[in-house]
């Protein structure tokens, strides 16, 4: 077993501490915000920014979710619904958080005011509608055109005014006049720190990649949470400069890889470790994923910011049709060289999950990458088999392993 290790691990741990630290200390406004909703915007006002699908993924994290998730069943949540939705929920109304032991803090950080960007799902306006009836805040929401193969003028447009009519709340609430200057600034940051985590990515185009999808799930949380702060912007330079290095140096976390796979869908977020050991005691590297690069908005633009914010936040991968991702997973299957392709089909997300309608089978025809689904969900354990996905999964990799065999 390699030793291998991303030493900036500590530093991510102390980063991600501090941020939630900062939330209870009281010395700004609360916004809470969808992990890809305007928080550009909401700290242009001074708004400290919470997510609450990164508590969602923490529940997953620590396998606490399905504790909590029988709890907003009984309030008429559907247990098939979006299992951050629902654990996030239960988990609020019991008060028993990972982030009490985790991080001492008493619980979520109360939000002064709620916004929310349908871009990903509409799960998240019923989600966050329950937080604003229950604490009488502002709700705001960003509607954008779904499912588009191509994002024109038009919708750029319409969605630069829906991000318009969010500010007279956030003026309201935060006591601040809009502030193009601070709006600037923020965005030239997060554009810096996003441009940064796209290439810690990318070092994993290296054969001997150093960073796996899996250790990727655990260092995205600043560019989630802090993106538009100086505090990403200096972490993911270290954590670059350490992966560069190792590429440099060709130290990898799996140097004897046979097979390379990508990841697509939602990470399984209570089963993350057992997956890694199981793709690397096969020599599989899975070394790119859609979900992370979820956070690379490489079409912010400082000199055009309303414009830029809107495209950059209509044309995500998970906004878009079926062509388009196609597109896209074709393009990552040359860049990495990916050998197969693993879909994660999430129970209850069906935005994020793209082996409902035939696109594996479609996908692998047109590209020759062999996939295999896999059926799961990100916090809900109890609709994944653990035993049955590590046959596919074994199976699958010992396919491609003999089709590279015969191919050379
Ligand atoms: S994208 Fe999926 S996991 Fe995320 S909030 Fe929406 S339904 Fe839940």
């Amino acid at each position: 077993m390699s030793d291998y290790k991303i030493k900036t691990t500590a530093l991510m741990k102390e980063v991600m501490a501090n941020y939630f630290k900062g939330l209870e200390s009281g010395e700004k406004k609360i916004a809470w915000c969808t992990s890809v909703g305007p928080a550009e915007l909401l700290r242009s006002f001074g708004f400290e920014v919470y997510f609450p699908e990164n508590h969602g993924a923490l529940l997953g994290a620590t396998r606490t979710a399905m504790d909590h998730i029988p709890e907003a069943v009984k309030c008429g949540y559907s247990g098939h619904v979006c299992s951050y939705t629902t654990s996030d929920i239960g988990s609020f109304l019991k008060k028993d958080s990972p982030l009490q032991t985790h991080y001492g803090m008493k619980g979520v950080p109360k939000p002064d005011i709620i916004v929310y960007n349908t871009n990903q799902c509409r799960e998240v306006e019923d989600w966050f509608s329950f937080y604003a009836d229950h604490f009488q805040c502002p709700i705001e929401g960003i509607q954008p055109p779904r499912y588009l193969d191509e994002v024109t003028e038009d919708e750029v447009e319409l969605v630069v005014k829906q991000f318009k009519r969010i500010i007279p709340a956030c003026e309201l609430v935060s006591g601040e006049n809009f502030n193009m200057e601070n709006l600037k600034k923020v965005l030239r940051l997060s554009k810096e720190a996003t441009l940064l985590w796209q290439k810690v990515l990318k070092t994993s185009t290296a054969m001997n990649a150093p960073i796996s999808f899996f250790d990727g799930t655990i260092h995205m949380g600043p560019i989630v949470v802090l993106r538009g702060t100086q505090v990403a912007k200096d972490y993911y330079t270290t954590l670059l400069a350490e992966l560069e290095d190792n590429v440099a140096n060709n130290r990898g976390f799996l140097p004897q890889a046979t097979t390379r796979i990508f990841w697509e869908g939602m990470p399984i977020w209570g089963k993350l470790r057992m997956m890694s050991d199981l793709f690397t005691s096969s020599n599989s590297a899975v070394v790119a994923s859609t979900y992370c690069s979820s956070w690379v908005f490489d079409q912010f633009d400082e000199n055009d910011p309303w414009n830029s914010m809107a495209r950059a936040y209509t044309e995500i991968f998970i906004n878009r049709s079926e062509k388009a991702k196609m597109e896209v997973l074709k393009k990552w299957f040359k860049e990495y060289s990916i050998d197969g392709i693993v879909y994660h089909d999430s129970k209850t997300c069906f935005s994020n999950s793209n082996a409902k309608f035939g696109m594996p089978q479609r996908l692998s025809k047109e590209t020759g990458v062999p996939s295999l689904v896999i059926e799961g969900d990100l916090c809900d354990l109890r609709f994944f088999s653990e035993g049955q996905s590590i046959t596919k999964i074994e199976t699958f990799l010992e396919q491609l392993e003999d089709n590279k065999m015969i191919a050379r």
